[in-house]
């Protein structure tokens, strides 16, 4: 059996493998990235395909390049939220992008290799190699013959549910093993050509769907849309492809729409993963729960993971150490990057699951749209007496719910305290981990909501 020795092997040549590759080459480390699919399939994910823009992303690899070969629409400046018999516009405060996903996905796995890794397609990873409870590499099945891939660091960015943790004994590490379905939400999209350019190639247009899923339209160019639809696992399973055939129908745009590409997959609507190192073993990207929880955004979590877990392996492989110790900066780093902001967000999505669909639209038509922004926008609590005493007025005959998202507020600021307070060693994790669930504890009495962890 053939075996490849390298510095680092990346397991997944998606946004959080190509960065990770591409920092821990840049560093100077011999770096392989293994991808499942054939090279001319590489690239192609299932993604609504919008993006901040270049800013959201580590200065890695040529963020140039990536936006003049990718970024088909850069005119994005509002969010349109529709339901049967309102909308809410919000402007965006930078102008967002919507772009070709399989280009995107190419270039990146270009510039892994130009930064000096080894991309090795058709390469299905089907089980991890441990030595005294340490990660040493992975192995895999390419053109039907096995090969092992030995390695001082391995880095998880297999996407969600990633098998490599099924794979891999990670009960004597701190790594966050309390991952269930129920904290992901299953989505479908599809590419469709219209015959006319739409009006408002400006927005992302999204409309609340059953299921505590919504329905989206974003416009890669002003005839070809990207239309999708996603539901939280917690609820009753969604026929996807039906229901976004029925909003579909429902709009003029779409008459004589021709349908050139369908993709569906799971993604994680969690709090990023506790602790996503082990000894040898560092996950990233929506393998460790990298995505935004409330809109499901995870591209620039998953580059920024990537790119600092190339970093950090660097410098454990230096020191010639690479125990939970060396790599816990790496969960530091995420926690202090994304990762408070996105478990305050995760509130709101538990709150979410406790109301149906009906309760949450009727609250956001009697609340007026910029004090739902300005409430809900960073995440902090408008505390103007006078825009709240509107805002309770309006909301006349909603007050329990208001009541309700007030407290999870104020229990989002309370969450983010604590992850500011995240320990600098696994030592400290328990005692930390406590003080968090107090929180959610007080989150769940709140809402009602069945505990989500
Ligand atoms: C329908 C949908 C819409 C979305 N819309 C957006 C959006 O508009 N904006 C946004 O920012 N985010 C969006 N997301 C989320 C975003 O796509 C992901 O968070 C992001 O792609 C995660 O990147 P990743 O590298 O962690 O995983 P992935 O992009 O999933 O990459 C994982 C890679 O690993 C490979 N792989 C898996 N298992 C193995 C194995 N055993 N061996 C070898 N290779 C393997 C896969 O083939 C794949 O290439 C969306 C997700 C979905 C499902």
């Amino acid at each position: 059996m053939e075996t490849v020795e390298a510095d680092v092997a990346v397991v997944g040549g998606g946004t959080g493998g190509c960065f990770a590759a591409a920092s821990a080459a840049r560093e100077g480390l011999d770096a392989v990235l293994l991808e499942r699919k054939p090279r001319d399939e590489g690239g192609r994910i299932a993604c609504g395909d919008a993006l901040k823009g270049r800013s959201s992303l580590p200065d890695v690899i040529d963020l140039d390049r990536l936006a003049d070969e990718s970024f088909t629409n850069t005119t994005v400046r509002r969010g349109l939220f529709v339901s049967e018999d309102d909308s809410v516009e919000i402007p965006f405060p930078e102008t967002g992008k919507v772009m070709d996903r399989k280009r995107y996905g190419e270039v990146i796995l270009e510039e892994a290799e130009r930064a000096g890794a080894t991309v090795v397609y058709d390469t299905l990873v089907n089980g991890v190699l441990q030595e005294d409870g340490r990660v040493v590499g992975v192995r895999g099945v390419r053109n039907g013959e096995t090969v092992k891939y030995r390695a001082s660091v391995t880095v998880d960015a297999a996407g969600a549910l990633s098998v490599l943790q099924d794979h891999a004994d990670l009960s004597d590490a701190s790594f966050d093993t309390d991952v269930r379905p129920t904290q992901f939400c299953a989505a479908y999209r599809e590419i469709v050509e219209v015959p006319q350019p739409v009006d408002w190639d400006d927005a992302l247009v999204f409309k609340p769907a059953d299921e505590l899923g919504y329905v989206w339209y974003f416009p890669r160019t002003p005839t070809e849309i990207n239309v999708g639809v996603g539901y939280q696992m917690t609820e009753k399973p969604m026929e996807l492809a039906d229901v976004l055939a029925r909003d579909m129908v429902e709009r003029d745009e779409f008459v004589g729409a021709e349908v050139i590409d369908r993709r569906g997959a799971a993604l994680p609507t969690r709090r990023p993963y506790d602790s996503a190192v082990a000894p040898g073993y560092v996950a990233v990207g929506d393998a460790a729960g990298h995505v935004n929880p409330t809109t499901g955004g995870g591209i620039p979590g998953a580059a920024k993971a990537g790119a600092w877990a190339g970093e950090v392996a660097a410098d454990a492989v230096a020191d010639g150490e690479v125990s939970e110790d060396t790599l816990w900066e790496y969960n530091e780093r995420v926690m202090d990057g994304f990762g408070a902001k996105f478990a305050a967000t995760d509130l709101y999505n538990i709150f979410g699951t406790a109301h149906d669909v009906d309760e949450l639209t009727s609250l956001v038509g009697a609340v007026p749209g910029q004090q739902l922004v300005d409430a809900l926008g960073d995440g902090s609590v408008s505390t103007s007496p006078f825009l709240l005493a509107k805002t309770v007025l309006r909301a006349f005959g909603h007050w329990g719910l208001l009541r309700e998202l007030y407290g999870v507020h104020k229990k989002t600021e309370e969450i983010r305290d604590v992850y500011a307070d995240y320990p600098s060693s696994p030592d400290g994790l328990a005692g930390w981990r406590d003080e968090r669930d107090a929180v959610l504890d007080e989150v769940y009495e709140i809402t009602g909501a069945t505990p989500k962890y």
